[in-house]
């Protein structure tokens, strides 16, 4: 599988580490529940089919990517860098 890193190019996914499914950018507030908590620590989806995922190019530029790739046929539709809410 080759990941096409917007920064670098196209690279073997060996280059890249993944972290989980793009939704864990959705972080609950402070003072969530602990459900909520425990849901977005604990609880993964096994998706089969199309997906967005978190990779970080690790022997690359180190930046974060989401993914959006198939897990059933390996097919990869595109990458994005991970953007931030940080202003500063
Ligand atoms: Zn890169």
């Amino acid at each position: 599988m080759r990941i096409p890193c917007p920064i670098c190019g196209t690279r073997d996914r060996r280059e890249f580490y993944y972290q989980g499914a793009a939704s864990l950018l959705d972080r609950p507030a402070p003072g969530a529940g602990g459900e909520v908590w425990h849901a977005y620590l604990h609880l993964r989806d096994n998706p089969a089919g199309r997906t967005r995922d978190l990779w970080y190019h690790e022997a690359g530029c180190g930046a974060w990517l989401v993914v959006e790739r198939d897990t059933l046929t390996h097919e990869i539709f595109g990458a994005a860098l991970v953007e931030t809410s940080d202003a500063d």
